[in-house]
């Protein structure tokens, strides 16, 4: 009855506004709608252009506004609208700052964690792939993602392991758990020992699989201890809101999982699956 990562047009790749995304998770009958607006401060700082143009931002006050009029509007009618951001991850040019003066002037509700850059390019385009082996390709990302787990900033989810694949040139895109053993210890042993939440995240459309990350890698984590875990849909429209959510969670209670955790103002929620 959740979905923590959705974004609205406020979000420069957004398409529906978020009085109608809102209006969508209320009719689903979602009791935990987070809405997670991208601030990539890392795009501009970086100088990396996406179709040849910077990337804007979000609009920050008028959508921490918005949202906190609508979080108002469906507290009493029985749904928690969590207001939150998804932080694109990077470790130069000041951007961890930026998002610790983010954070302090609007005190998101929940904070995603997300690695879409890696040394100047989105992983998200083929120029990111360029003269490199698989191998190099999904080891720098990962690695980022393990350097991404020491933000300064007090994230609450770690966000879409495998993010790397979504359009990545392979024939066998999904970032796998035997592909870095080691290095998925270490994020995975991290995230249980700073108490942190592991996202399962259905927008997998190209990978040839339900959710992200790779199933091997939610056993891992269930064997090290790890039991926090999100649901996301990573919807950018109304369209895909909560999308995957019983299959996700009929997979996880497979996996031994029996509850998901719901961020909420640094105070975390189970709710069971
Ligand atoms: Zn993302
Ligand atoms: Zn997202």
């Amino acid at each position: 009855m959740s979905d923590l990562h959705t974004h609205s047009a406020f979000s420069p790749d957004g398409a529906s506004p978020l009085e109608e995304m809102a209006a969508r998770a209320h009719e689903q009958g979602l009791k935990y709608f987070g809405v997670s607006e991208h601030f990539d401060f890392d795009y501009a700082a970086c100088g990396i252009l996406i179709h040849g143009e910077i990337m804007p931002l979000t609009d920050e006050e008028g959508y921490f506004s918005a949202a906190r009029a609508l979080q108002r509007e469906y507290e009493s009618k029985g749904m928690r609208l969590l207001v939150g951001g998804e932080y694109g991850f990077c470790p130069d040019k000041g951007c961890c700052e930026r998002y610790l003066a983010l954070t302090e002037r609007q005190k998101p509700d929940f904070i995603i964690n997300s690695v879409h850059t890696v040394d100047g390019a989105d992983c998200y385009f083929p120029e990111y792939f360029e003269n490199k082996s698989r191998e190099q390709a999904y080891g720098d990302y990962l690695e980022r993602v393990r350097e991404s787990l020491d933000a300064p900033y007090p994230y609450d989810i770690v966000a879409h392991i495998g993010y790397v694949g979504r359009k990545a040139p392979y024939p066998d895109r999904m970032l796998r758990y035997d592909d870095f053993p080691a290095l998925f210890d270490d994020i995975l042993k991290t995230i249980v020992e700073k108490g942190k939440i592991l996202e399962v995240n259905s927008s997998t459309r190209g990978i040839g699989a339900p959710f992200l990350p790779d199933t091997g890698v939610l056993a891992r984590y269930f064997e090290l201890g790890g039991r926090r875990l999100s649901f996301g849909s990573d919807a950018h429209d109304i369209s895909r809101i909560a999308e995957g959510r019983e299959r996700a969670a009929a997979a996880l209670k497979a996996l031994g999982f029996a509850a998901l955790t719901i961020p909420d103002c640094g105070e975390y929620r189970e709710i069971l699956l």
